[in-house]
């Protein structure tokens, strides 16, 4: 046994594995959750910090699945909006909607539009009464002493203070789930990949819209530069831009004016929302495509954010948090089945394969969001109806359909890792485009 399993348990006891979950979004709670339903004694340092808006308004299908696990689906139910499906409006002439609904069962028919400050407050209430202890303080991390246990990773001592759970011990875990602040990473040197794009975003809700789609539906447009979202909340209407900075900053000079120019000249945006009235302040979000080249170590992990972000294209970041989660729970389980506290080493042992499949599917999901931001799936698009469209047949229909499913299955999070998928893609990316350009369809 290790210095701080000597530690932790006591004679006669069985040992309990302890965790310090640094960050209380979305992520750091359900971690939290998860862990301490399983026995583990979980301490979750929360900064406080509660913005009016936060990014991550819109869920993919396979978080369903994750919110029923955590026992939350019917709180994000009360305090979201069903979304039905996506529409994506690349020209006046090539428009797409999808249905979830209609990749059922293979694919959860729904997901939910959430309001991200009271949907991080559900998941944070929920981790309480599972028997997490919250601790209302910004974390701070530091390398942890050469000749300790082997750990990398430890509290600042004004944070192993601040922890009354912890009772003056380091804990056997540290999580990162900090999200875009990478606490772990920054302690530890360690570098993160940048993604292609170097894209600006700027957001705001507005209310007295008006609604044409679906309600619930969210749709994406794709603007003159860049794209925008609109994804309805209950009462208002989530209005986002994402576009190069340079592009932004021909759009005008403060935040606010570049949003309020690009509904103006774009009309699908000023038919929804030049009516409207903006009910909060614009919110900027820059440099998130990051991926972390390490994600576990000696008695640490990253989750969430703080391991990865793609991009708000398709909207994989909330789902690809949780899964992060639930992943890390189980790779967990074993020690907290076996009553067993495994040394720093165990852990990081124990904790690689995690890192390796959230790596996976983080590239899944860049590989994927490439085909929107190229213009090879809207021309894919093209072609497939062109091609259906030219004389319809059992074999085109059935074929055009297994295609929609398997893009469906990678864009819903169901399946995005799926090797088939992901080649049935490829070649169809290089050879089913049927002389529809793919550079005509690109986001600028
Ligand atoms: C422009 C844009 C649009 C997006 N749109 C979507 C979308 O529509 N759908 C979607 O699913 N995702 C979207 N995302 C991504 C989504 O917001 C994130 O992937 C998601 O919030 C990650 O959750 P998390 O828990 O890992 O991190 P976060 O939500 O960032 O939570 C981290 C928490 O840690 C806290 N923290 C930070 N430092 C400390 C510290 N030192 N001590 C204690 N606490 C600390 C923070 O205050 C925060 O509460 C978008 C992202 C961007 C940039």
């Amino acid at each position: 046994m290790h210095a701080r399993a000597n530690r932790a348990s006591r004679a006669g006891e069985p040992a309990v594995l302890r965790v310090a979950v640094v960050g209380a979004g979305p992520c750091g709670s359900a971690l939290a959750t998860l862990l301490a339903r399983r026995g583990a004694d979980v301490t979750l340092f929360d900064d406080g910090h509660r913005p009016e808006l936060l990014v991550g308004e819109s869920l993919v299908p396979a978080v369903v699945p994750i919110l029923q696990r955590l026992g939350v689906e019917e709180t994000t139910a009360a305090l979201g909006l069903l979304k039905p499906g996506v529409s994506f409006i690349w020209s006046p002439t090539d428009q797409f909607s999808f249905s979830f609904a209609r990749f059922a069962p293979a694919v959860p028919p729904y997901a939910y539009n959430v309001p991200r400050p009271g949907f991080d407050e559900a998941l944070l209430t929920n981790a309480l009464a599972s028997g997490v202890h919250r601790v209302g303080a910004r974390a701070r991390l530091e390398p942890a002493p050469q000749n300790g246990d082997g750990a990398e990773l430890a509290l600042a001592p004004e944070t192993l203070a601040a922890a009354p759970a912890l009772g003056g011990r380091q804990p056997d875990l540290v999580v990162d789930a900090t999200g875009r602040a990478r606490l772990a990473a920054r302690a530890l040197g360690i570098h993160a990949q940048a993604g292609p794009r170097n894209d600006v975003a700027h957001f705001a809700h507005f209310e007295g819209c008006r609604w044409e789609d679906e309600p619930g539906q969210v749709v994406i447009t794709r603007l003159e530069a860049g794209w925008s979202w609109c994804i309805p909340l209950r009462d208002r209407l989530s209005i986002g831009i994402v576009l190069g900075r340079p592009d932004a900053d021909r759009l005008g000079r403060t935040p606010a004016a570049r949003l309020e120019r690009a509904i103006a000249v774009d009309s699908r945006l000023q038919a929804i929302a030049g009516g409207g009235r903006r009910v909060t302040s614009v919110v900027t979000y820059s440099n998130y495509q990051l991926i972390s080249q390490r994600g576990a170590g000696r008695g640490w992990v990253m989750v969430g954010d703080a391991f990865g972000f793609v991009d708000p294209m398709l909207s994989p970041g909330v789902f690809l948090a949780l899964r992060s989660a639930e992943s890390v729970a189980d790779a967990l389980a074993p020690f907290l089945r076996r009553g067993a506290i495994p040394s720093p080493a165990e852990l990081a042992s124990a904790l690689d394969p995690y890192a390796a499949e959230q790596a996976a599917m983080l590239r899944a999901w860049s590989d994927l969001v490439a085909y929107f931001y190229d213009g090879r799936m809207p021309a894919l698009m093209c072609a497939g109806r062109g091609w259906v469209g030219e004389g319809s047949s059992v074999v085109k229909s059935a074929a055009q359909g297994h295609i929609e499913r398997h893009i469906a299955l990678q864009a819903s999070g169901v399946r995005t890792t799926s090797r088939y998928s992901r080649t049935l893609l490829r070649v169809l990316g290089r050879h089913g485009l049927r002389g529809v350009e793919p550079v005509s369809l690109a986001i600028r």
